[in-house]
Formats: structure tokens, sequence, C-alpha cells
């Protein structure tokens, strides 16, 4: 007799991770290695959130707030909801799980791009759901497409605005035409991982207001990106009050820690940061459009903080050259790579790295 996973689990596997910057050191004998893989702030975070951090380190025994009170009143103050409005998760990650789990039974059909977040594939399969893949065109979503792809078994529709990977984004009118369109039983989940950094007049302005006419939408955004907070681990999601007490139910009793908690607050507060860290971005994804423009390598317009560009060359042995002289990015299929713009000095290393390798 052997022990049984559930049958859902034969669909999926684990998530592979990027090496660590200290593992890629080791394997090539390298004293410097810098990462543009993970769409990281090239910045850090906010320094008050560091001192926020220190302060509350100084009594780690005391569970964390549950209900992220503070956080939560301050994110609600700023995006002009409820408190019962707005729900902190362990990330975005954890969120896109939880939301999978209010929703998803088995055998409900769930819309999504390809290529877009992983996540979103992987845990539709976990729940049961069946994926229906709708392709980008022109590495940007076809929301045409998506709307076609709705039948009586839809759930649910993974939105991703600016796309990951490929920095894509669809505007203001494609969002309201589609949103018109989707019929109000099926959940719309809009993730706003890379907001901060889009330059595109035409990009959806205010999602928050979006939530009194649409009663199905559910809105995510990180602190993981723009305000560097990726290893605390913070997501938001925004929606009505219904759906965030549906979603409470299935939530972990302390799932954002102290520390999390009270560096997310204090990196809120650091509107300077978020600046710098906007202006840098865009400086730097001029410089990269111009360096690639020179190469002749054709790149997808990007709203994000990650280009993704076409090599022309097998993508996995780029990003294998690439490691080898201490240059980490994420290889996307065929021969396409995403690169997180990173500081103008990163930016100018890779930029040498790469005409070496091409
Ligand atoms: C990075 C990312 C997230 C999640 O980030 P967390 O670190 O889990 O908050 C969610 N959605 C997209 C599209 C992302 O790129």
């Amino acid at each position: 007799m052997t022990v049984k996973f559930r049958q859902e689990l034969n669909e999926l596997t684990a998530y592979k991770p990027g090496k660590p910057i200290d593992d890629v050191k080791r394997e090539y004998g390298l004293t410097e290695v810098i990462k543009l893989a993970s769409n990281e702030n090239p910045l850090g975070c906010s320094p008050k959130a560091v001192e926020a951090v220190k302060k509350a380190a100084d009594n780690l025994a005391i569970y964390p707030d549950g209900n992220t009170t503070l956080l939560k009143e301050a994110l609600a103050n700023r995006l002009n909801l409820k408190p019962s409005q707005v729900l902190l998760s362990s990330g975005s990650d954890e969120m896109v799980d939880q939301i999978a789990k209010t929703f998803i039974d088995k055998n409900d059909e769930i819309i999504m791009a390809d290529i877009t977040f992983p996540r979103y594939i992987s845990t539709t399969k976990m729940m049961g759901g069946t994926p229906k893949i709708v392709p980008l065109n022109d590495w940007t979503y076809d929301l045409d497409s998506m709307l076609l792809a709705i039948t009586d078994k839809t759930k649910l529709i993974w939105l991703c605005n600016p796309n990951n990977p490929t920095g894509t984004m669809f505007s203001e009118d494609k969002l309201l035409n589609f949103l018109k369109q989707v019929p109000k039983n099926i959940i719309v989940i809009y993730d706003e991982a890379y907001n901060e950094y889009v330059t595109n007049e035409d990009y959806p302005k205010n999602s928050m207001n979006l939530l009194k006419n649409y009663p199905n939408l559910i809105v995510m955004r990180t602190f993981s990106k723009i305000y560097g907070l990726a290893a605390l681990r913070v997501g938001y999601t925004m929606a009505s009050e219904e759906i965030i007490h549906n979603i409470n139910k299935i939530r972990g009793p302390f799932n954002v820690n102290t520390l999390a908690q009270v560096a997310a607050l204090a990196a809120l507060e650091d509107d300077e940061f978020i600046k710098k860290s906007y202006e840098i971005n865009r400086e730097g994804k001029e410089y990269l459009y111009k360096e690639f423009k020179s190469l002749d390598l054709k790149y997808a317009p990007s709203e994000t903080n990650h280009i993704f560009v076409n090599v022309n060359k097998d993508a996995n042995e780029v990003f294998v050259e690439l490691q080898k002289r201490g240059m980490i990015i994420r290889p996307i299929v065929e021969t396409w790579i995403r690169v997180t713009i990173g500081t103008m000095e990163q930016n100018k290393k890779f930029i040498s790295l790469i005409k070496e390798v091409l």
C-alpha cells in the first residue's frame, strides 16, 4: 500500500526558482554577479522601511496583528476605499491561491492568456479547474478573443496589466469595453503588480473606481516590485466587501508577518523613494531601447521594470552564456529573454555582455 496524492497534482510541477546569486558565484568562480532576472528594485527599498523593520525586530515573540489593521487603513485611505474592501496577503502569490480556493470548483473553465504570470495556470490546475488559454496577440493581451472564450462554464478570468513577462499593456478603453461585456457572475482578476512603472497615458487610470460598477472585479497589487520589499512578501487586494469577506474565510490567521506589515506601512509613506525608482526605471528603459535598436534586436514596448527582447539566438543558450559571465536574466520562449531594468551601471554591463555573447 502506498499513499495517494490528489489527482490534480499529476498536472503540476514545482516552481523552478532562478539560481541564487551565491550559487552562480560558486559554480563559475565569479566574485561579482548581477541578477536582472526577477524584476526586483535595483535601489532596494525605502530606508524608512529598513528602520521600521529594525525597530520591530526588538520583539519577535508576539504574533502579528492578524487583521493588519494599520496597513489596511493606510491603504484604504490612499485608495479611497473602505478598509473592508482591502485584504493583505503574503505576496500576491498567496492571494492568487486564495482567490482560486475561494472560487474555483472542479471543471470550472478559467480563462487566461499565454504568455502571462505562470501562477494563474498552476493554481487553476491545483483546484481542478480547466484552463482556457488565449494566446497573446503581438505579445499583448487579446481581450476580444478572451471574450469569445467565455462559455456557460466560465468561472473566472485572469488579467495581468501590464503583463509579465512581456511588459506590454492594454488601454483603459479596451479594459472598459471588456468589463462591460463580461457577464457579472464571472470573476475578473486584474493583476496590477507593475502599475507604478507605467509611462503610457492610455493605461487605465484608476482601477479602484471600477470596483463600484463591477462587483465581479478583483484588483491585486504588491509591495514586491517598485516598493522593493520582495523578501518580506506583502501583497494587497481590493474588491467588493462581499468578495473580501469570503476570501477572508480561507485566509490563514497570521499570513502577513509583523516585519512585513511595518515595512509596508513605512514604504507606503515614502513617495520620494517611489519617484526615484520610477525615474531610474524610465531612464534605464530608454537607454536599453536605444541599445537594442542599434543592435537590431526587437523588443516589446514595456510599461514595467523589465523588457522582453528577441536576441535572435536560442534564449537558453544566451542565458547560460550570460550566466558564465556573471549576469543572470530569464530565458522565456524561443529566442526571447526577459531582462529586468537595473541601475544604469547594471544596464551598461548587461549591454556589454550581451554584445559579447551575440
Ligand atoms: C511579481 C508578480 C506578482 C507577485 O508578486 P509577490 O511577490 O508574490 O507579491 C504577481 N503578479 C505578477 C504579474 C508579478 O509579476
